[in-house]
């Protein structure tokens, strides 16, 4: 099968401090654990329990107040012992309700049931993955009942594409629960088709995991009943999460084989299997697998953390710091989210946590530009991050430079190789959209 590359730009990306991806480590149940009330980009849910109450695992605690909020659940059992609020990294105020663990657990440690779930209407799938609160796993975290009720109104095909395009090493925790539960990742799939009325669903799987691929494949065809699926390899670049880039890849290889993909709908294997959980075991989004490293983390792992872990625990766990971390973050080194504090929680988007020295930051100093180019070499948009820069500093946007810095989708790239360690994307994204473009 041919290999397709991106068109342009991206860059490679080695990092020796990030977690191996043989299989994941069960992390501690968290004795207190802070459960966000909003735990995507959208609105906050409505908290329906109180200071005092008990509650039990997987209990509704938050409910969701209509498009772009979600429900949100107890991952432990026990008391409410407290509500917080906090300014995080980017200045956003959260808040959440603090749970002391107690009581027994209802479904850690019990045999799973599973209900049937193909005679459903897709209205009724929609409402089981809109009750136990699924969110996608990753980005700005989108409801995806939202998501799929949008395309319910689309006439056209649209293909449900699992992008499993792994090579980037921050996205271990994705690699390892693929591998772990990949029966789950299909049925996700499978399931996601039905409720939304897919017409084909497309494997996009990195190169070197071509036999990922075909596992993904042969599982999917004993399942499908008739559905067309298809595999497209895609090469190993970075940025790798990046939608339009992923696009360009799939379209080229429609075209070759003659097929009509229509609009994509974009799923990671960490969402999947959060609706698989939910239509087919009833059950909410209780943990996560999270990438742990970062060159000041003495043991890097893949661990599954319930949500509501603080992200001081995890790291202890991994037998905490070398040395004074210079960053603390959650994401990955190319694309994350400053923790403020080590009390904050893994929520359902949080794919990685890591912990870096400064020397793997390359320095902390900004310098002046010295106009190497490398920026405009890795920008897959074809963009001049240093020109889009500059004229923001200088208050002069405008002009023909800036009829195209719409196109910025925040990748990152650009920021990354300046050796200058100017915040290039970081600049740019907030300039142009108050804060990260969904392109995830
Ligand atoms: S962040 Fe924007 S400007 Fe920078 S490389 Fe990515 S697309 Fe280009
Ligand atoms: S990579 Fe940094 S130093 Fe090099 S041209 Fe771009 S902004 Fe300037």
């Amino acid at each position: 099968m041919k290999i397709y590359s991106f068109p342009q730009g991206g860059i490679s990306f080695d990092d020796m401090t990030v977690p191996p991806r043989y299989s994941s480590v069960i992390a501690f149940l968290p004795g207190l654990s802070v459960i966000p009330l909003v735990q995507h980009t959208g609105c906050r849910a409505y908290p329906i329990v109180s200071v005092g109450d008990f509650v039990r695992e997987g209990m509704l605690v938050g409910r969701g107040q209509g498009p772009g909020s979600a429900n949100v659940h107890a991952t432990v059992p026990g008391r409410v012992v407290r509500m917080v609020s906090w300014k995080m990294g980017d200045n956003h105020i959260n808040d959440a309700l603090v749970i002391r663990m107690a009581g027994s657990f209802e479904r850690l440690g019990k045999r799973e049931e599973f209900f049937p779930w193909r005679g459903l209407s897709p209205l009724e799938l929609r409402r089981l993955i809109s009750e136990y609160g699924i969110v996608e796993m990753e980005g700005v975290g989108s409801p995806v009942s939202d998501m799929l009720k949008s395309l319910h109104s689309i006439k056209e095909p649209y293909t449900l594409v699992l992008r499993c395009v792994f090579d980037d090493p921050w996205l271990a925790a994705d690699y390892v629960l693929c591998r772990e539960r990949i029966k789950a990742v299909v049925e996700g799939c499978i399931i996601t088709a039905s409720a939304a009325r897919v017409s084909r669903i497309v494997f996009a799987v990195s190169y070197k995991e071509k036999e990922l691929g075909a596992e993904l494949l042969d599982e999917a065809e004993s399942v499908a009943q008739g559905l067309p699926l298809s595999l497209v390899l895609v090469s190993s670049r970075y940025p790798q999460r990046n939608r339009r880039e992923l696009m360009y890849a799939l379209r080229l290889y429609e075209k070759r084989e003659g097929l009509d993909f229509g609009s994509p709908l974009f799923l990671g294997p960490a969402t999947a299997a959060a609706i698989h959980d939910a239509v087919k075991l009833k059950k909410p989004i209780l943990d996560r697998y999270v990438a742990v490293g970062g060159s000041a983390v003495k043991t890097p792992q893949v661990m599954k953390v319930r949500i509501g872990t603080r992200i001081g625990e995890i790291f202890a766990e991994c037998g905490g710091f070398i040395d004074t971390p210079q960053r603390i973050a959650t994401g990955s080194p190319l694309r994350g989210r400053v923790v403020a504090d080590l009390d904050e929680p893994v929520v359902k988007t949080t794919y990685g946590v890591f912990a870096i020295l400064e020397k793997q930051m390359g320095g902390t100093a900004v310098r002046n530009c010295i106009g190497c180019g490398e920026c405009r070499v890795v920008c897959p948009v074809g963009l001049d991050p240093k020109v889009l820069y500059k004229s923001i500093h200088t208050k002069q946007k405008g002009g023909a430079v800036w009829e195209r810095a719409g196109e910025c989708h925040g990748c990152g790239c650009c920021e990354v190789v300046c050796p200058s360690r100017l915040p290039l994307s970081t600049t740019i994204v907030n300039s142009i959209y108050g804060g990260h473009p969904d392109v995830s």
